[in-house]
């Protein structure tokens, strides 16, 4: 059997994905052959018309992901919308920045319910109508603070540990039912949600003298993986967290 990094025939869908890593990652697996969903609270303008340039369908549904409101709701216009869900790429995402000392209850729970909670509903109901059809690729954006704690994000590190467990826990018992479920930590990536960062002059320096590749990452530099984890070239690989970060976790 010829290894497939082809996505034709297949469709996904893509939480957060008006901007920044979900973006590339919607029109990566557009470009892959894919039909592609992008769930969010912003409007997707420029995302659909990429994925359109592809030649593949587009489907844009509004959602505010603070909440597990609209999960259900998600996954019923994704599959009404293309026909069938085979790949869940969840991305939305919120980072909240403070001392230790003062951090506070909203703060930890605006990310672990983004990051986390709802990561964990809308894959849980995504898996139902995989396991249905026999096959599916859940793909969860965890983080380097998946590994590590970081400076000031204490609820963005809990939230993104709990991601590589719900990983586990969900490939676990899902693996028999022919869904994997894995997820990519990508490294310091140049987006909105690390513009602070790259604006703070000593943490950016501090930051670049630990990357091996000597640069920030750029949101394609996360595609290739997420399309490998969607593809049936990964069909083997399950409960597996895939760092992208130009080797700094190598350090
Ligand atoms: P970004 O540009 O800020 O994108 C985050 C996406 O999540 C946006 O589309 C955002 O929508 C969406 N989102 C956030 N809260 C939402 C909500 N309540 N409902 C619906 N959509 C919501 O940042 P990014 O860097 O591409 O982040 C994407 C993912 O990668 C996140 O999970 C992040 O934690 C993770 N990550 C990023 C880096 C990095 O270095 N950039 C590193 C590791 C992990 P809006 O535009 O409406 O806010």
């Amino acid at each position: 059997m010829a290894i497939s990094f082809s996505l034709e025939g297949k469709s996904a869908l893509v939480t957060g994905a008006n901007t920044g890593i979900g973006q590339a990652i919607a029109v990566a697996l557009a470009q892959a052959g894919a039909d592609v969903a992008v769930a969010g609270r912003s409007e997707p303008t420029e995302t659909l018309d990429l994925i359109a340039q592809t030649g593949r369908k587009a489907v844009n549904i509004k959602a505010d992901f603070s909440s597990i409101e609209p999960v259900q709701r998600v996954i019923e216009e994704a599959v009404a919308g293309l026909g069938k869900l085979d790949v869940l790429v969840n991305n939305a995402g919120i980072i909240r920045r403070d001392d230790l000392l003062q951090f506070s209850e909203e703060d930890w729970d605006a990310v672990m319910d983004t990051n986390l909670k709802t990561l964990f509903f809308l894959s849980q109901a995504a898996a139902k109508g995989m396991v249905e059809q026999g096959c599916g690729k859940i793909v969860n954006i965890a983080s380097l603070l998946t590994f590590q704690g970081g400076i000031r994000v204490p609820s963005y590190a809990a939230a993104k540990s709990g991601v590589s467990g719900v990983t586990k826990a969900m490939a676990n018992e899902l693996a028999p039912r022919g869904v994997q479920v894995n997820a990519i930590a990508p490294g310091y990536i140049s987006t909105n949600n690390t513009a602070a960062l790259q604006g703070d002059e000593t943490r950016n320096r501090q930051i670049l003298e630990r990357i091996p590749t000597g640069r920030w990452g750029n949101p394609d530099d996360i595609a290739g993986a997420a399309v490998f984890l969607a593809s049936p070239a990964s069909n083997y690989v399950t409960g597996h967290v895939l760092a992208v970060d130009g080797g700094w976790l190598a350090r």
